[in-house]
């Protein structure tokens, strides 16, 4: 197993005066050259988890390790400054000295540090963002993708372990947002560094991670690939927030599933019978050919072209569901749809 670079246990947070943890019992571990994105709604606790683990919030609960050494538990009465843990952070607002130019915001740590080569390491780094050609300009100069690139050659240049990333992308338009997510998922790789990255952005955090804990009031819902994430996602909740259509209410059945009127047979089903919630994405839909028996009915509502690919909105009894398909269809159209059920995200209900 790689070195843990990161490490936290039962970590807990709640604010005075609030009912409701911010953080609540969260356990996470990040390995080595691991990049994991914190996803989850406004208010889970993602910010709170962030600052506990860069010293700029405490802990009322838990441990937390950051390269084996132990940086905070109340019950040790253990705490590490902020500027203690070796960390590389980079935020939402960017945060730069308006008085001082892009090269002058990388190297005060830097020259804080006395490093002797400060200035060749902090050119270093804004060439590795791709600023070499702006080193000399303020901030109010700069856009705002190149000053949160300030931001991130800021928080590399140290070399610390282990970055921080609260929402860096949440205030640039959404063409330079692409591209620098893609920036910083190479120049963390580059490095050979590890990060924490929040986001409530769920492409963002499927891009750039290699795993990805979804957040849901101050718990971690599930820990895993993105592909996992979204393939098996472990509670409604997690399908929900990564995008998943639902939840349609249906029922088990011993023989099959049931839906709206149609009783879909399946040969062998693990599911006991009741009620339950499903949840679909778009590609695990299609028109079927045939008004087979195992296929749902359903009318089309609405189509819109995504560029290569349409994408139907189909009434299923009550309900709305959407898939793509190479065409659009006549609204109003009678269709089948073919569900494969492999991948489909059913909760039964509990008793
Ligand atoms: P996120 O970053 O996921 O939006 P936060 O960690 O900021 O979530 O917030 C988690 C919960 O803690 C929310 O209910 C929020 O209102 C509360 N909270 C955050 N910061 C404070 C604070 N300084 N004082 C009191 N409550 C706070
Ligand atoms: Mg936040």
């Amino acid at each position: 197993m790689s070195a843990s670079i990161l490490r936290l246990e039962q970590v807990s947070k709640t604010y005075p005066q609030r009912a409701q943890a911010a953080v609540d019992h969260v356990n996470l571990d990040v390995q080595a050259q691991e990049i994991v994105a914190l996803l989850g709604p406004s208010g889970s606790g993602k910010t709170t988890l962030l600052r506990m683990i860069a010293g700029l919030e405490c802990a009322d609960q838990g441990r937390i390790w950051i390269n084996e050494q132990m940086v905070d538990s109340p019950a040790h009465k253990v705490w590490v400054a902020a500027e203690k843990r070796d960390l590389g952070m980079v935020f939402q607002d960017y945060a730069l000295w308006p008085h001082l130019s892009a090269l002058e915001n990388v190297a005060l740590v830097l020259r804080h540090r006395k490093w002797k080569n400060w200035r060749s390491q902090a050119q270093e780094m804004l060439a590795r963002v791709g600023l070499q050609e702006v080193a000399e300009q303020y901030p109010y100069q700069l856009s705002g993708g190149q000053q949160q690139r300030v931001a991130l050659a800021r928080a590399l240049a140290s070399q610390p372990q282990l970055l921080l990333f609260d929402e860096p992308l949440s205030n640039i338009d959404a063409v330079m947002r692409e591209e620098l997510r893609g920036l910083i998922a190479r120049v963390v790789r580059e490095a050979g560094l590890s990060a924490v990255y929040v986001t409530h952005d769920q492409s963002e955090a499927f891009f750039i991670a290699d795993r990805v804990a979804i957040l849901h009031r101050g718990n971690i819902l599930q820990l895993a690939t993105p592909e996992t994430c979204y393939e098996k996602s472990a509670t409604p909740e997690v399908a929900r927030f990564t995008g998943a259509q639902g939840p349609y209410a249906i029922k088990l059945h011993n023989k099959g599933i049931c839906w709206g009127e149609q009783l879909v047979l399946m040969q062998d089903h693990n599911w006991e019978a009741g009620t339950a919630q499903l949840f679909l994405r778009p590609d695990a839909l299609q028109l079927s050919e045939d008004a087979r028996p195992d296929c749902i009915p359903a009318t089309v509502q609405l189509c819109g072209y995504l560029g290569g690919i349409w994408c139907i909105e189909a009434k299923i009894g009550d309900e709305v569901t959407q898939f793509y398909h190479p065409v659009n269809l006549p609204i109003g159209a009678s269709i089948h749809l073919d569900i494969d059920w492999t991948r489909a995200l059913i909760y039964p209900d509990r008793k």
